[in-house]
């Protein structure tokens, strides 16, 4: 099984790198520079897994284009690394500092979902896109970020309606609130005590990989509020094409 993760040298990356390493499985590990990946790449190979780095600057199109085609065919595309955004309100965000963030956290998982489908042809393909609570809310702060994923939650759903019958499979998943340098970053996350383990989402990415969840291709998913025995239960039950999709909220009464 060939899989890509990006953002792989640190944080949730890291953690779904090392846990989906099992002998038989090729991983292309992503992060800015090869050389950050040298640690997670030693103990993906000390658990089995065949391992090629790559660095990429994912805001440069041009390297993402390459990153696409040094991936080649792919049975699994994690589309994990992001950037946090700018902590302003809306009106005070630039256009400059929205492109920068959706440039990371939109158009480079476009860039890599298109190449994963084009070199999949008829054969299928899964698609893995780190989601967050912010694609299905609204926020005073950080408007550029809450926007990159509500926009990437948009793409994934179209995505999933026209690439089924090709054997596409795009799975939208939120890891929960995880401590990461990015959530360090965000002075929203200040003094708090709770948060998700990483290794949650990477079990659930893990049962992914393996079809066991293809039943919810197209769905959000959240670790932390998901359990993953209650995903699998869901897969066996089947979901509602409406079910768990970026929809207008019904009137109140
Ligand atoms: P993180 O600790 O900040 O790690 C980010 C990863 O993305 C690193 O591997 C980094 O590579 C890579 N990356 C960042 N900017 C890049 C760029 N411009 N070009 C290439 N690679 C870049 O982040 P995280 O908290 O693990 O988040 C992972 C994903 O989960 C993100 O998509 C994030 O939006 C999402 N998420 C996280 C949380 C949370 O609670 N942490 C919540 C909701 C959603 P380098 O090491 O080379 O910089």
């Amino acid at each position: 099984m060939k899989i890509a993760i990006t953002g792989a040298s640190r944080g949730i990356g890291r953690t779904i790198a090392t846990t989906l390493a099992a002998p038989g499985r090729h991983l292309h590990l992503h992060a800015r520079r090869a050389e950050s990946l040298a640690e997670v790449a030693s103990e993906a190979q000390q658990r089995g897994a065949e391992v090629t780095v790559h660095g990429a600057e994912l805001s440069d199109k041009e390297q993402v284009r390459r990153l696409a085609e040094a991936f080649g065919r792919l049975d699994l595309l994690v589309n994990n690394a992001g950037v946090g955004g700018h902590e302003k309100y809306a009106w005070e965000t630039s256009p400059e500092e929205l492109e920068e963030t959706l440039a990371v956290n939109l158009l480079a998982p476009l860039i890599l979902t298109s190449a994963a489908i084009s070199y999949a042809e008829d054969q299928g393909v899964r698609i893995v896109d780190l989601s967050s609570g912010s694609a299905v809310t609204d926020t005073e702060k950080s408007a550029d970020y809450w926007i990159s994923k509500t926009a990437l939650m948009r793409l994934g759903g179209c995505i999933d309606k026209a690439g089924r019958e090709r054997g596409v499979k795009i799975f939208e998943i939120a890891p929960g609130v995880v401590a990461t340098d990015m959530t360090a970053a965000m002075r929203a996350h200040d003094g708090r005590t709770e948060w998700t383990s990483a290794t949650e989402i990477a079990d659930i990415i893990e049962a992914v990989a393996t079809g066991e969840l293809d039943a919810l291709a197209g769905c959000h998913m959240r670790a932390g509020t998901d359990t993953l025995a209650e995903l699998r239960a869901r897969a066996a039950r089947g979901v509602g094409s409406e079910e768990r999709r970026l929809r207008l909220t019904p009137w109140a009464d």
